[in-house]
């Protein structure tokens, strides 16, 4: 899927968010990176092969998160 040169990290590489977006919707909140990741809004993540990734947003921005 991706065409570009040197290629992006791949869906199942650890850096798959480094990919270049495809196509951005921020109205509808996802974004599609080249490597067939669907990006959320929320940082969670649709990989080309169905897996889901869960939101991943990091701490200090915005809400933080209290450990139990
Ligand atoms: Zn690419």
């Amino acid at each position: 899927m991706c065409q570009h040169k040197p290629a992006c990290p791949t869906s199942d590489s650890a850096d798959r968010e480094a990919a270049r977006l495809m196509a951005h919707h921020p109205e509808q909140g996802w974004s599609l990176l080249c490597n067939g990741v669907l990006l959320f809004e929320d940082t969670g993540e649709l990989l080309p092969d169905g897996q889901i990734i869960a939101p991943h947003r990091p701490r200090g921005s915005g809400q933080v998160m209290t450990a139990a």
